[in-house]
């Protein structure tokens, strides 16, 4: 591991606008560190500075960044209103894991593609302009949706397909004051910039994640992975639905494992809006969520493996409604 300097900020003040990159839990950032894959000069332990609540907003909740998953997942106010979220982080990483890693930090995860931890592999997203050894190589867990010629990496985390799904907002800050991301909008797609995971500005720091008004009915996060447990999604859905006079009032679906971002297609979800459920419709929405799909050999599985998993979700998000 590479020489590095070390405080312990007290406040966000002490982080925001510096040069300082956040450490938080740890687990994902200092693996990177001992790989040589990330080198930073200088870490601000953030474990102090606050940021470690979770409060109600109006009719929705405000969780800090410094939030540990266990915490999060456990919270009565979330089991209760946003049990996507809860279910989503439970289905990730271990127990231990979850105990330490953040709220700020899980959304700042790092990719999983094998060849961004290899030195000796070219990979654009570690060493812009070097080339992409996923191309061509393998890429079982790499992307079938928004993928560039210069990336097909993933984000792997669970927590943020569900704050996607549910319409979060990140609150950051940074030199030039606060401003909001839309949970959908925070991770960004690869095009010729793979190094750039997410939206965060050099200097800001994430403050907290907003989620709206609960919107009630049926939250299910179904993760197909190769291991019932510590793996990451091949593919997730999360899906809320909310049933009306036999029709499906409201849809939120988010996916992951399948993009360098949690993928949201609002057109499927509004062709379901307002529908009676049918096998027939479910399909019809695969379609959407599938428009523009393309395997890259190795993880060609995951276009019919997506289209039966949102099925499946879908008819156990309707069943037994009228
Ligand atoms: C074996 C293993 C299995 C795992 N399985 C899963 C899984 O199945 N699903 C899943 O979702 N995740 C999984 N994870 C990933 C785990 O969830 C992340 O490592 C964890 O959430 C990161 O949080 P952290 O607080 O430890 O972040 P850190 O490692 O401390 O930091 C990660 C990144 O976030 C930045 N950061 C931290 N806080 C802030 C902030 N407030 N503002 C700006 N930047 C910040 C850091 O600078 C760093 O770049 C797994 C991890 C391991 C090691
Ligand atoms: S898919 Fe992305 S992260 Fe993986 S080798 Fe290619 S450029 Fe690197």
């Amino acid at each position: 591991m590479k020489a590095f300097d070390y405080y312990r900020a007290e406040s966000p003040a002490d982080v925001i606008g510096t040069d300082a990159r956040p450490i938080a839990g740890g687990t994902n950032l200092l693996d990177l560190m001992k790989h040589q894959v990330e080198t930073p000069d200088r870490l601000a332990d953030v474990n102090h500075v606050g940021l470690d609540g979770i409060e109600r907003d109006g009719d929705g909740l405000r969780v800090g960044a410094l939030v540990r998953n266990s915490d999060l997942a456990a919270d009565p106010s979330v089991r209760e209103g946003w049990p996507l979220l809860s279910r989503a982080i439970l289905a990730g990483a271990s127990g231990q894991i979850r105990n330490r890693a953040t709220t700020g930090g899980n959304l700042m995860q790092r990719t999983r593609c094998y060849y961004f931890y290899d030195l000796d592999t070219p990979c654009n997203k570690r060493a812009p302009g070097s080339g992409c050894s996923a191309i061509g190589g393998v890429n079982r867990i790499h992307a079938i949706l928004g993928a560039s010629g210069d990336c097909i990496a993933t984000y792997p985390g669970d927590m943020a397909v569900a704050m996607s799904a549910l319409d979060a907002v990140v609150e950051v800050e940074g030199p030039n004051g606060r401003r909001e991301i839309a949970a959908t909008d925070f991770h960004r797609l690869p095009g010729d910039a793979p190094q750039r995971d997410n939206d965060l500005q050099p200097g800001e720091m994430i403050l907290s994640v907003r989620l709206p008004a609960p919107l009630g009915g049926k939250h299910i996060y179904r993760k197909v992975r190769d291991r019932r447990s510590y793996a990451f999604a091949l593919v997730s859905v999360a899906a809320v639905v909310v049933m009306d006079a036999g029709r499906m009032s409201t849809v939120r679906l988010a996916f992951g494992g399948v993009a360098h971002k949690p993928w949201r297609v609002p057109a499927a979800e509004a062709l379901l809006q307002g529908q009676a459920p049918s096998p027939d419709l479910f399909d019809r929405a695969a379609d959407a969520v599938l428009d523009g799909a393309t395997g890259q050999g190795h993880n060609d599985f995951k276009i019919p493996l997506l289209r039966r998993t949102l099925n499946a979700v879908l008819a156990e998000a309707t069943e037994g409604s009228k």
